[in-house]
């Protein structure tokens, strides 16, 4: 995903993808670490997010993924990036899309100690710029993989 930088940089596609990595980092700490992306897709309008986890999310699950997004948001994090080898970035723990192909050296962006991923940007600069996120949607779209959308506001 998101090689070398989204084709579509406006502003709306950008909070979407910060809010993809405070989501990704949400579903595996409520979730656990079993949860490993399987793709993303952002329009200018919602964000898709394919994961893998043997069942749905229950209403409860759901709720607390989206309170945790919504609490980083409050919370007014710096979102950052260090570009560093791709192999001090694996073993530093950042998250990484295994279907990418990367560079040896690559960026890792930062949101506090709240998410770490590889990831070629563009960014927003604070968590705070995203507003807030809701979860309006998800689907099983094969087995062991779930689909979420999500939109701003
Ligand atoms: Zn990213």
């Amino acid at each position: 995903m998101f090689k070398g930088g989204l084709a579509d940089s406006s502003e709306e596609v950008t909070k979407l993808h910060t809010a993809t990595h405070l989501l990704h980092a949400s579903l595996r700490k409520i979730l656990g670490e079993g949860v490993s992306q399987k793709g993303s897709n952002i329009t200018y309008e919602r964000l898709r997010f394919d994961f893998s986890h043997p069942q749905k999310l229950t209403d409860e699950e759901l709720t607390k993924v989206e309170d945790l997004i919504n609490l980083q948001i409050e919370k007014k994090l710096p979102v950052s990036f260090e570009v560093v080898s791709l192999d001090e970035a694996v073993k530093s723990g950042a998250l990484h899309f295994f279907a990418e192909k990367y560079g040896e050296e690559v960026k890792v962006y930062t949101i506090e100690d709240f998410s770490r991923e590889v990831c070629g940007g563009p960014h927003i600069k604070n968590t705070s710029e995203i507003g807030h996120v809701k979860i309006i949607k998800q689907e099983k779209v094969g087995s062991g993989l779930l689909r979420i959308y999500a939109k701003l506001g």
